[in-house]
């Protein structure tokens, strides 16, 4: 973790580009648009799940999470983008990247427990995944959030995973909205330790062959990142 001093430099708003430690960006959109603080989940150092092909999870966070800066910002928004360049952030230290923004959307890319992978049967998990925690501040604001990024996405093609709800050890997210795809999980820091609503999106499964090559194509993640960013902005109006 990196001293809080430097943080507190980094997060300073107009924006700043500090490679050491954090990417934050402030300040497309109008004043009266609504504030979006967009995160690129993992870091360099811990890049989470790694794809089928060996591309870690936090390359594809990373890609989607600036298309989705971009797609914001195309729809008037007022953006903030948090992510490590040379060194992780913690979770629960994510937020502060824009602790007035009206939203926080976490971006990250899925994998399945170890058993499936030992099983060698990656190959039947797809689908994306939303994540609200009834410990963030505002869970009402965090579901109605996720109900219409759910909803955008559906529309646009996608299909909720559904296996988070399995009883094994590492899943047990309930479902708080089946058709959806939006699962209840109160111990995602980034989450609960949120000032503002927030949601994290599981966009696909990247440890499935064919689902990690369209996760990789440019056309998907445009299209990903305008149907989050138009759900964003069906619940912020
Ligand atoms: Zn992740």
């Amino acid at each position: 973790m990196p001293p809080a001093h430097h943080l507190r430099i980094r997060l300073a708003c107009p924006a700043r580009f500090l490679r050491t430690v954090l990417l934050v960006l402030c300040g497309t959109g109008t004043a009266q648009a609504a504030h979006v603080l967009v995160d690129a989940g993992h870091g360099p150092q811990r890049t989470g799940a790694t794809g089928a092909s060996g591309r870690a999870e936090y390359r594809y966070n990373r890609d989607l999470a600036a298309a989705l800066a971009r797609a914001l910002a195309a729809l008037g928004e007022r953006v903030t983008r948090v992510e490590g360049l040379d060194a992780d952030i913690p979770p629960a230290l994510r937020p502060a990247g824009a602790p007035a923004a009206d939203l926080l959307v976490s971006i990250h890319h899925d994998s399945v427990q170890a058993q499936y992978l030992a099983a060698g049967r990656q190959a039947e998990f797809a689908g994306y995944s939303i994540f609200v925690s009834t410990r963030n501040p505002d869970y009402a604001g965090s579901l109605n959030c996720a109900r219409r990024i759910g909803a955008r996405l559906r529309a646009a093609g996608e299909t909720p995973s559904g296996y988070h709800t399995e009883p094994i050890e590492g899943e047990n997210r309930p479902f708080v909205d089946r058709p959806l795809g939006i699962h209840r999980y109160d111990g995602l820091a980034v989450l609960r330790a949120a000032p503002m609503p927030a949601v994290l999106i599981e966009a696909g499964v990247i440890i499935n062959p064919q689902e990690e090559t369209r996760l990789g194509k440019p056309e998907t993640v445009a299209r990903l990142a305008r149907a989050i960013a138009r759900g964003v902005r069906d619940c912020l109006g």
